[in-house]
């Protein structure tokens, strides 16, 4: 009886349109696919929610909405913000383009420093379209973003040319090597010999810590450094995807001393030009939400299931989407949120105890619990003493109600499913859900896993 049920339900999932993907460019819809007949049994008796943010909870549709490249303003959703007089902060309203457009370093940097390149496809009528393709929607948000022959434009690029146009100025570059952006090294770049003074740059970009630990002294002692730290945290706290970019002008020494051609050891490479950058800007994109995902997430907490939220983004974006999507609640009254970020071991043990403490006195005034730790605490529990680890995984993570972990690594969320796997020696079920290529092995460390078709992933 129970195998017949098991396959009417599968039939009903199968075919239901809600759960099926819209295919925009193919104009179809895709229906669900069921792999395994066991899944409408262990779906009823799944325990522990592991999801992947981007693409998954978030429909990674993005916009670039927020820009910092000066100490004495930046740009947010439309306002351009600015001290008055008075020192008060305020803003006017003002496009991106109008914010952008005499910030000529900033502009080369987001031109040059992409995997991206520009396909030039004919068209029904007889013309041809310019389309522009690449591995990282991110980048394909940016680029397009401020794509305007006045203002900045990206124009050609081949494996040993780049053209890019920037106000009135064309300008050529010869493209020389590019150190690719990778989940672990979360930072990428170009380095490019500019054809009008036949100097060499290096332009990159990428995540905050990245770039900040690869500054020069003097711009690691800058007022734009703190502007762009304080801009990072600014939109982060309203859920924006940050990126910062820097540069640098590399001497015809330095650049005969690195062997380019040296494809044995691109870590090498990338370490030798990714140093004394000089920080230019930090930019913030929006990623909307899911239709729905905070009254399907409040029913699973509803319903006692423990919801784990498997990030590679910043705590305060993350922290930010946590809030907006019902992961956990902005009341303390209702809702208590413990941090674990630290540096060393023995910060991380203190972290722990607190925590622990923490968790327990919520507990006894029946509030909701959330533990957010970083992808670096994660890391370093494993240097701790067993019964700290321990206390970590039975007290702190297993009996939080939501867990977040950010900045977190493919192998880390891939992890975590396993921690809880083996904490309960297979007796919770955990169901792990992921749209992008970096959540397969999260997906398959869990006894259910979905994987969502989406903007990324097929
Ligand atoms: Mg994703």
């Amino acid at each position: 009886m129970l195998e017949i049920n098991t396959i009417f339900y599968s039939a009903f999932v199968v075919s239901d349109s809600k759960m099926a993907h819209v295919n925009k460019q193919m104009g179809r819809h895709e229906h669900a696919k069921i792999n395994s007949l066991n899944l409408m049994e262990n779906l009823a008796e799944v325990e522990y929610i592991m999801s992947d943010k981007t693409g998954t909870m978030t429909k990674n549709e993005l916009t670039l909405v927020a820009l910092c490249c000066d100490v004495d303003s930046y740009f947010l959703k439309g306002k351009c913000f600015k001290k008055d007089e008075k020192g008060d902060i305020v803003g006017n309203e003002a496009s991106c383009r109008s914010y952008v457009e005499d910030k000529t370093d900033f502009l080369k940097c987001l031109k040059l420093c992409h995997d991206c390149s520009l396909l030039t496809l004919p068209m029904a009528d007889g013309k041809t379209k310019d389309v522009l393709t690449g591995a990282s929607l991110d980048e394909q948000c940016l680029l397009k973003s401020i794509q305007d022959e006045k203002v900045a434009e990206f124009i050609y690029k081949s494996s040993k040319k780049i053209k890019i146009r920037i106000g009135q100025e064309t300008l050529d570059y010869d493209f020389i090597n590019m150190n690719e952006f990778s989940s672990e090294r979360k930072l990428m770049s170009v380095i490019v010999r500019d054809l009008q003074d036949g100097k060499i740059y290096v332009f990159a970009k990428g995540a905050e810590n990245k770039i900040m630990e690869r500054l020069s002294p003097e711009s690691s002692d800058s007022e734009l450094k703190d502007e762009i730290n304080a801009q990072v945290l600014n939109f982060g706290s309203q859920g924006l995807r940050t990126l910062v970019f820097a540069m640098r002008e590399m001497s015809q020494e330095e650049f005969a001393s690195i062997d380019f051609s040296n494809s044995a050891n691109p870590e090498a490479i990338a370490e030798a030009c990714e140093r004394d950058l000089r920080v230019i800007a930090c930019t913030g994109v929006e990623d909307e939400l899911q239709e729905n995902v905070a009254e399907c997430i409040q029913d699973f907490r509803d319903a006692g299931i423990k919801f784990w939220m498997l990030t590679g983004d910043l705590g305060h974006t993350a922290k930010e989407i946590a809030f907006n999507c019902g992961v956990m609640s902005r009341d303390d009254e209702v809702n208590s949120i413990f941090t674990l970020d630290a540096i060393d071991s023995i910060d991380l043990k203190q972290c722990i105890i607190d925590a622990n403490q923490g968790i327990k006195q919520s507990k006894s005034e029946h509030k909701k619990t959330t533990v957010m730790v970083s992808g670096q605490s994660f890391l370093i529990v494993s240097k701790l003493d067993d019964s700290t680890q321990e206390l970590f995984k039975k007290e702190v993570l297993l009996q939080a109600d939501s867990v977040i972990l950010y900045r977190s690594s493919p192998k880390q969320k891939a992890d975590a499913v396993k921690l809880v796997k083996t904490e309960f020696k297979d007796k919770k079920l955990t169901l792990a859900i992921g749209d992008g290529f970096n959540d397969i092995s999260m997906i398959q460390s869990a006894h259910v896993g979905i994987g969502v078709l989406g903007v990324e992933s097929n």
